[in-house]
């Protein structure tokens, strides 16, 4: 562990390496409140410039080899530190959660994913960003270490608001677990943006399981964007059960379902209504994809 004094363009702040989970735990347990995690830093450092964020402590935990694997043990497990990029590229995320793959494509640009971490999206907790968004869609876990042990809490809980999470400011974000698919199951992606890129105006993430015949077992659907947490339409997926998902009536039906309980903020991209009658859309179209036998 080495530590030393920094200034730089954002407020003054102390930088310690961190060479192992224990050492990241043992400089959150001394600074608590005090300190950040720095991952991939694309997120964390325009705050800092902006003096949005004013940590006294910056512990960089990118020399932690077991925050950077993936595993694939019946459910995915990707290390709070996979980039991006190597993600989106990686064949076990690809085969063990396609939806995952679908939406890396959508996050910022190739220089940002190379450097951004799957693990400090989901912590950063933007109710726009996509991997939040897929990860409440695939009911995924995730992995929390701290001074007092690990603990194990669902994406329902895990998101609490805007920047948000139920991590303590003691403890880290060590992995995501993800249950693998089953062989019925097809997915879609897809965001409205002002450009490629740009963080989505709203964009859905579905997966669907089809009996023979394309009747839905079961639907997972969930939006970025409409609330101040990822929003998982529950409404939509059980209007959309048993339903054929060619089914033009049902699915226009499952789409007003979908934003019922929706409160999007407006904003100078786009208003709450106009948010609201693009996430319907993009819920039509990614059915429609799926319908289509691809994936969007
Ligand atoms: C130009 C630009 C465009 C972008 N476009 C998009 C976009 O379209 N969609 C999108 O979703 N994102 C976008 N991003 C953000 C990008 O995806 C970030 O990589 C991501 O939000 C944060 O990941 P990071 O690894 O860089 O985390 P950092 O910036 O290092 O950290 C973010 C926060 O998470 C905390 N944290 C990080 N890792 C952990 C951990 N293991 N445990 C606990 N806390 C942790 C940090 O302390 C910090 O509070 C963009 C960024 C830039 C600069």
């Amino acid at each position: 562990m080495w530590c030393m004094l920094e200034r730089v363009k954002p407020p003054r702040f102390r930088y310690c390496e961190a060479r192992s989970v224990d050492e990241a735990l043992a400089l959150l347990a001394e600074h608590g409140d005090d300190a950040k995690l720095l991952a991939g830093g694309q997120s964390l450092i325009p705050m800092l410039n902006l003096r949005v964020a004013r940590p006294a402590v910056l512990i960089d935990v990118n020399r932690i080899a077991e925050l950077q694997t993936v595993e694939t043990n019946g459910a995915l497990r990707i290390g709070a530190l996979v980039r991006q990029r190597r993600a989106e590229r990686s064949e076990p995320v690809r085969a063990g959660a396609p939806l995952l793959g679908q939406a890396l494509r959508f996050v910022g640009h190739p220089a940002i994913r190379t450097r951004g971490t799957i693990g400090g999206s989901a912590a950063h907790a933007d109710p726009a960003a996509e991997i939040p968004c897929v990860l409440s869609a695939l009911d995924a876990e995730f992995e929390l270490r701290g001074g007092a042990g690990a603990r194990v809490v669902g994406a329902s809980e895990f998101f609490v608001t805007t920047l948000t999470t139920a991590l303590a400011p003691t403890e880290l974000l060590a992995a995501i677990r993800i249950p693998a698919p089953s062989a019925r199951a097809r997915s879609a992606f897809l965001e409205i943006a002002r450009r490629h890129g740009d963080f989505a105006i709203a964009a859905v993430a579905v997966s669907v399981e089809l009996a023979e015949g394309g009747a839905i077992e079961r639907a997972r659907i969930c939006f970025a964007n409409l609330a101040d947490v990822p929003y998982r339409a529950h409404a939509a997926e059980k209007a959309l059960r048993g339903a054929r998902i060619d089914d033009e009536r049902a699915v226009r039906e499952a789409a007003e379902a979908a934003v019922g309980d929706a409160s999007p903020a407006s904003d100078l991209h786009a208003s709450a209504r106009d948010r609201l009658d693009l996430a319907k859309v993009l819920l039509r179209r990614a059915l429609g994809a799926i319908a289509a036998g691809g994936s969007a």
